[in-house]
């Protein structure tokens, strides 16, 4: 099927930005696929609870995701459940090839891939992965009840994340590396109001330890006078902040030195036909609704971009 096109837009990754362009892309009678490799609604199915999505006061990250995706059915969206390995950008068309080798063509490409969060890469941090070390409360918070776990970073993600394990676990360390946390306001007033939450600030952890029953502690250290000492934890969640998911970026496509894909105000990369939205992309803010705002540039100028392909020009 690679020789014809056989669609205008493929967007690959299932988040708010995602399922933000294929509603566009549908409303705009663009014939649209969005493939997914996982669950409909990406990092928000790791969220607890979602404050700031206006109109909506609360609602948890995996009630917003499904909703996208009911939001989506209304207007048939295509949505494939399969791991795209490979985007090559063509003059005629775009290839995308899926992980059972399959090949569809398309005028444009919406890439939505979003973020995998980031390790500490100290000892003991992959060997105790899933045995007491996580990147993700609301997934393994249920495991620490009445326990002690150790929260490492000092951004939005890891104050949400402490509040969440602060219901469940008996008591919440926050370890931040500098003696202010990056959150925002509100955030920190709530952490800090938190009694079950100790903030250890100017602390990082250097080896995360365990026994037969998983971890049972960390080292941590300093980074003021390099002081170190041993805390006894059941539990380690790591939120230091995200690396862009960038592997199908096509070659030639611009990105910046972190690895994010530098779009223009139509969110169109310098590869012309391709698009990058949400957490991939180089941008101040990576919020919910940004990366929906994303998806409706996107899907409204590659909609332009295809018109403008089938009229020849
Ligand atoms: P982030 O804002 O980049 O924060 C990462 C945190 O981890 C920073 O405090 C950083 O310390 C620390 N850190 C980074 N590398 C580290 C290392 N190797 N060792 C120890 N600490 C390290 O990441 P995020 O919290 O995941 O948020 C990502 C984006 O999503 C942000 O734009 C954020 O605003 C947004 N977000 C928003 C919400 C919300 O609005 N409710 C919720 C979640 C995320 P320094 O501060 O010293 O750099």
């Amino acid at each position: 099927m690679a020789g014809s096109t056989s669609h205008d837009l493929i967007i690959i990754g299932g988040g708010p930005g995602g399922y933000t362009a294929g509603i566009y892309a549908q409303r705009a009678a663009l014939k649209t696929v969005l493939i997914e490799k996982g669950i409909p609604g990406g990092q928000l199915n790791n969220t607890d609870e979602v404050e700031n999505w206006p109109g909506t006061e609360k609602i948890t990250g995996a009630e917003l995701a499904m909703k996208f995706s009911q939001h989506a059915a209304v207007y048939d969206l295509e949505v494939m459940n399969r791991e795209v390995v490979a985007v090559e950008p063509g003059i005629n068309h775009h290839t995308v090839t899926l992980d059972n080798g399959e090949t569809l063509a398309t005028h444009a490409v919406i890439l939505a891939t979003g973020g995998s969060p980031k390790k500490l890469g100290i000892p003991g941090e992959d060997k105790y992965y899933g045995k007491g070390v996580s990147y993700c409360a609301v997934c393994d918070g249920f495991f620490f009840r009445n326990k002690t776990v150790v929260v490492v970073g000092g951004g939005d993600s890891a104050l949400e994340e402490a509040l969440y394990l602060a219901k469940l676990a008996k008591q919440v360390y926050i370890a931040h590396r500098r003696d202010a946390f990056r959150a925002g306001m509100i955030l920190q007033k709530r952490v800090l109001n938190e009694k079950r939450i100790t903030v250890l600030w100017d602390t990082v952890l250097t080896e995360i330890q365990a026994n037969d029953q998983g971890v049972n502690g960390v080292i941590t250290k300093n980074t003021k006078d390099g002081a170190t000492n041993t805390l006894a934890t059941d539990g380690v969640f790591v939120f230091i902040g995200f690396d862009p998911n960038n592997s199908l970026v096509p070659a030639g496509t611009r990105m910046n030195a972190n690895g994010y894909v530098i779009g223009d105000e139509k969110c169109e990369t310098n590869t012309p036909g391709i698009f990058a939205i949400g957490d991939l992309k180089e941008k101040y803010a990576k919020q919910i609704i940004t990366a929906a705002a994303d998806g409706c540039t996107a899907a409204l100028a590659a909609a332009h971009y295809v018109e403008s392909k089938k009229a020849g020009l």
